[in-house]
């Protein structure tokens, strides 16, 4: 029996792979051609932490982030924060600490965590891992490298975040 529902909002810009990070984890599939509507507003996948289930509740965007036009329903409620950026889009790293204070604004401090997407695409990344690194440090965040395509640290994402927020 679930006792414990969070919802968790991931965010970062557009492209970086925020809709395909919630259709692996929850579905357990990717698709190179991820259609923008996935026609709900979030996905959900049940586990085991702690000896608790857990159900988490991973809010999508439907592209808002493009035109920074994300509603205050999206963020209503957050208890967790996946805060996302790819490897390979300079611009996504640099708006991270923005999306931050976006979260925090509407939500105030919650669990947060780093994440730097298409860790597969390593050979043409354009942020040097002691850039990531200082950052994650300067944020005081937890940070980890993801494939979503190759399903690299997806699941330990969610784990993390999940029990950061039990442990509170
Ligand atoms: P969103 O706009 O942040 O929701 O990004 P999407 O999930 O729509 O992904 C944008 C594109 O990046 C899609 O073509 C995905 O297939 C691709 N993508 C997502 N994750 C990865 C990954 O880990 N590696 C690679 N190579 N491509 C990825
Ligand atoms: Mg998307």
């Amino acid at each position: 029996e679930v006792e414990i529902a969070i919802k968790v909002v991931v965010v970062g810009n557009g492209a970086v792979g925020k809709s395909s990070m919630i259709q692996r984890y929850c579905k357990g599939i990717f698709t190179k051609d991820y259609k923008k509507t996935i026609g709900v507003d979030f996905l959900e996948r049940q586990i085991e932490v702690n000896n608790e289930e857990v159900r988490l509740m991973l809010w999508d965007t439907a592209g808002q982030e493009e035109f920074d036009a994300i509603t205050k329903a999206y963020y209503r409620g957050a208890q967790a924060c996946v805060l996302a950026f790819s490897v390979v889009d300079r611009d996504s790293f640099e708006a991270i600490e923005s999306w931050k204070r976006k979260v925090e604004a509407e939500v105030g401090e919650i669990s947060m965590v780093i994440v730097q997407n298409k860790i597969d695409m390593i050979d043409e990344a354009l942020i040097q891992p002691e850039e990531a690194e200082a950052l994650a440090k300067k944020l005081r965040l937890r940070f980890y490298n993801t494939s979503v395509k190759e399903n690299i640290n997806v699941d330990e994402v969610f784990r993390y975040l999940t029990e950061k927020y039990l442990e509170k």
